[in-house]
């Protein structure tokens, strides 16, 4: 059988950083990682692009749209594709990447470790081969590979800062495992509809996480500066309503001025529900707000841009908002 093509796509972070005078820093190319795991040729024959080298903090949303440009400029070339990525938003890049490309049935994996590709002890080199396992699979989609777990683009975070079990996957379950070298897939992921591509986003969507007695001046802030406002709110969902209910008045003002803003959760698993007390059910009644559900906040962060660069009417941004791409809701209404 012939070999599956794969394009390594380097982007900087943690699996390409050497020690530098203040700590690591990406230095590596995809090249030079590939060298630290010659059997992966076995695998797949690869071809290399560098993009960038960045510490991942640094990524931001014109750099997804330059990962999605370089994947869409060479997509019938090959079979899938593998992007190396800091581990610290690589979420969002997820995120990101599935709303950018959409119906993939090429596999487009990201990786990328919590340790040098260059130490002794490293995840690095099999966080490398098992994504080029993925992406030589018949695997579909955006997808995000590490320790062993396959996860979803628009369901994964990272919930541990230090060790190899780094990413989660957030109210879906793992779509597959890599297990000694040995592909074994949970869900199918393919989509029946043709790739399709989009090119912008609107960069303007704002977090604000609530803490208790939050002033309602920081809400207004970030309305005033953002196309759209994401608010963590405690639990299954609800507004502070203080002496002088003043949230609930800063948001009508935001809407009435054609923001957008979306009310989840910050408890990281099972999801927002604002029907179930007066102070989540009192503004969703009465407020065009949207809900995040059992989205994860990268994801909501990463459709907020994609939708709002493409429309700011209320009832479209709500449809497009709630209608489920790449496993991103299950649970709206
Ligand atoms: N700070 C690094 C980054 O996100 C962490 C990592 O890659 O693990 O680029």
């Amino acid at each position: 059988m012939e070999k599956k093509r794969i394009l390594l796509i380097g982007t900087g972070g943690t699996i390409a950083s050497e020690m530098g005078d203040n700590g690591l820093e990406p230095e590596l190319t995809s090249r030079q990682l590939l060298r630290y795991v010659p059997d992966i040729s076995g695998i797949c024959e690869i071809d290399c692009v560098q993009l960038f080298s960045l510490d991942s903090t640094n990524i931001r949303p014109e750099h997804w749209l330059r990962i999605a440009g370089t994947i869409r400029e060479c997509y019938t070339k090959y079979d899938g594709f593998v992007i190396s990525h800091g581990t610290d938003t690589m979420a969002y890049t997820a995120a990101g990447l599935s709303y950018l490309i959409q119906n993939s049935l090429k596999p487009i994996v990201l990786t990328g470790a919590q340790k040098p590709i260059g130490y002794e002890t490293t995840d690095s080199k099999q966080n490398l081969r098992d994504a080029f396992t993925v992406a030589a699979s018949g695997m579909s989609g955006v997808l995000l590979v590490f320790n062993g777990k396959i996860i979803m683009g628009t369901r994964a975070r990272k919930t541990r800062s230090k060790s190899f079990e780094a990413f989660s996957s957030i109210n879906y379950p793992i779509v597959g495992m890599v297990q000694d070298g040995r592909l074994i897939q949970y869900i199918r992921t393919e989509s029946d509809v043709p790739v399709r591509f989009y090119g912008n986003l609107d960069a303007k969507v704002s977090l604000l996480k609530l803490v208790p007695g939050i002033a309602c001046g920081v809400l207004e802030y970030l309305l005033e500066r953002s196309s759209a406002v994401i608010i963590e709110s405690f639990g299954v969902g609800g507004l502070p309503v203080y002496e002088t209910g003043s949230f609930y008045e800063t948001i009508k003002q935001g809407l009435d001025a054609g923001k957008t803003v979306v009310l989840t959760t910050q408890v990281e698993n099972e999801g927002s529900d604002l029907s179930v007390y007066h102070v989540g059910s009192s503004i969703k009644r009465n407020l065009p707000i949207l809900e995040a559900y059992d989205m994860t906040t990268e994801a909501v962060v990463a459709k907020l841009m994609w939708i709002l660069c493409q429309t700011t009417e209320r009832e479209e941004v709500a449809r497009l908002f709630y209608a489920p791409i790449a496993c991103d809701i299950l649970s709206a209404f």
